[in-house]
């Protein structure tokens, strides 16, 4: 071969070129700081077209800005969604102190497998679910967890352990034909279905409990499910509690729930299912817990402070939960995939365990510190400690009580906003959380009056097959008619959880996790759609 390319070709991908490597950052930085002179929507169209057609490689070695060249229109023609109108979904700008962290770990590149793979960086990540684990569950002594892809496998990880309660061995044998469900709310997220077909129980399986009007999980229709499945001898492996339903912010009371769990088990002589929390969503609302609303130093308003008591009731009951999921790409506005699974009581790892002999090309792994060893992957990027110790630190508990806060404080005023209008209505007046969840319909209408009809099963069907989708055409107008560069960018959902009688309610959706945005931007979406 010939020695002289190969040197060039290694030292231009292999070494730190400091300088070459900068520049091209710097060029980046620069491209998305020019985002914020334009309106948030897509850069650049799409070119499906021939994606497939026309696949790349090149085919002589390049540089660096060859690698910069070839991603660059799709860098471009994609949206951080750093502008302040984005309010559409459980997603807003990731921070810069996350950003630092994510480079830093993008730099050595670790390997959480196992030790070996990632010296300092594996011991990173029990600081980190360490840290995250003392907010949810308030300070307790033996949490372990490990980071994953994301909420939806972090899910996966607390059904399977109900599995394992009530299948011993399931890991080896299977299901064996057993009748196993999992049980979560009608509002839970949709990942609990894939969760149940993809661990074999089937989506058919699971079963949705209604929920009361605010989101949360009606604990007498659990109780009599319960009665039902264990009379029936059906194997209740997992109940998935929701803290902060993903457009709603419904949240689940965890504590009864377990009282109903363990009361139930214990009458019917089987093993208690695994209580987990997918606070996916809200988690980040236990940065509030220590907030001393007495001394109230960050001078919060009456209002707020009134809100953040109730979340502070709220979060009491995390505490009650065998494990949880949280993602800290969602409103701990850190870089994907940054989910944690979290258990409250290290044992019960013990039953994702599998021996080194399972794993022979971990032959030297440590059981007792090497997560490959009851990991769903095999390796597991670092990006998530690295972004969450960043951030914590970088913000902060008291900034990250400000950001909260004000997040909540939008999302009251737009309800305060939006239930002032007659032919609106907040369909989640009753949450404390970041979202809010509503109906517009004509003018001329009251849309609390129907909501309330509706409620009580009042309405006809035909009645219904003329209000619901006039949520709709309406939000399909105000997105025809609104000024990308000043109207508020919003989301719609087809069903916001609570299903009274059944029926699926659509709604409007705004979501409160980017930071700069502000009373005028809530305002201005108020008075769009009073002139609709
Ligand atoms: C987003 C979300 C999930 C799924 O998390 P991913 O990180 O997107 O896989 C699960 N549960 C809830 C409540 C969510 O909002």
């Amino acid at each position: 071969m010939d020695r002289e390319k190969y040197q060039e070709l290694v030292s231009t991908f292999f070494e730190w070129n400091q300088p070459a490597i900068s520049q091209i950052f710097a060029e980046l930085l620069s491209a998305v700081a020019a985002e914020e002179s334009s309106t948030p929507s897509s850069f650049m169209s799409q070119n499906y077209e021939t994606a497939r057609a026309n696949p790349e490689i090149h085919v002589l070695p390049g540089n660096l800005k060859d690698a910069r060249d070839a991603v660059f229109p799709y860098f471009w023609g994609t949206d951080s969604w750093n502008n302040p109108l984005h309010l559409e979904n459980v997603r807003g700008p990731a921070n810069q102190a996350s950003l630092i962290g994510a480079m830093a770990c993008m730099l050595k590149n670790p390997n959480l497998c196992t030790d070996r793979y990632s010296q300092r960086s594996n011991e990173l990540e029990v600081k980190a679910i360490t840290t995250l684990a003392n907010l949810i569950f308030y300070h307790i002594d033996d949490p372990w967890g490990v980071f994953t892809i994301g909420g939806t496998i972090s899910n996966l990880y607390g059904a399977k352990i109900g599995l394992e309660r009530v299948l011993p061995g399931a890991m080896r044998s299977g299901i064996m034909g057993n009748k196993v469900v999992g049980i979560c709310s009608k509002a839970g997220h949709y990942s609990n279905q894939t969760v149940a077909g993809w661990l074999g129980i089937g989506t058919s399986n699971l079963i949705e409990i209604p929920t009361d009007e605010n989101l949360a999980m009606r604990l007498d229709l659990l109780e009599s499910k319960l009665d039902e499945l264990y009379r029936d001898q059906v194997k209740v492996a997992y109940v998935c509690a929701t803290f902060g339903t993903t457009d709603g912010f419904g949240i689940d009371d965890i504590e009864s729930m377990r009282y109903v769990l363990e009361t139930k088990s214990k009458e019917f002589g089987v093993p208690m299912p695994q209580l987990h929390a997918d606070a996916a969503v809200g988690w980040a609302l236990s940065m509030l817990t220590d907030y001393d609303t007495q001394k109230n130093s960050l001078r919060m308003e009456n209002p707020l402070l009134d809100i953040i008591k109730r979340v502070q009731t709220k979060n009491r009951g995390l505490r009650f939960a065998d494990s949880v999921t949280i993602d800290f790409h969602k409103m701990g506005r850190g870089h994907y995939p940054s989910s944690a699974f979290i258990v409250n009581r290290r044992e019960d790892l013990k039953f994702l365990s599998r021996t080194v002999s399972d794993t022979p090309y971990f032959s030297d792994a440590d059981a007792s510190r090497d997560p490959a060893l009851f990991t769903l992957e095999c390796s597991r990027p670092g990006i998530g400690p690295y972004c969450v110790i960043a951030s914590l630190n970088g913000i902060g508990l008291t900034g990250w009580q400000m950001l909260l806060a004000r997040s909540l404080e939008l999302a009251q005023r737009l309800k305060d906003k939006l239930s002032s209008i007659e032919h609106c209505k907040v369909l989640n007046a009753g949450t404390c959380g970041a979202s809010v969840n509503w109906w517009v319909l004509p003018k001329g209408r009251n849309a609390e009056d129907i909501y309330q009809r509706l409620v009580r099963n009042e309405l006809t069907p035909e009645q219904l097959a003329r209000y619901l989708p006039e949520v709709r055409q309406l939000f399909d107008k105000r997105t025809k008619m609104m000024d990308p560069a000043l109207d508020a960018r919003l989301g719609f959902t087809t069903s916001f959880g609570y299903c009274p009688h059944g029926i699926d309610i659509p709604a409007w959706k705004a979501v409160f996790f980017n930071p700069k945005t502000d009373e005028s931007i809530v305002d201005r979406i108020a008075l769009s759609i009073a002139e609709l």
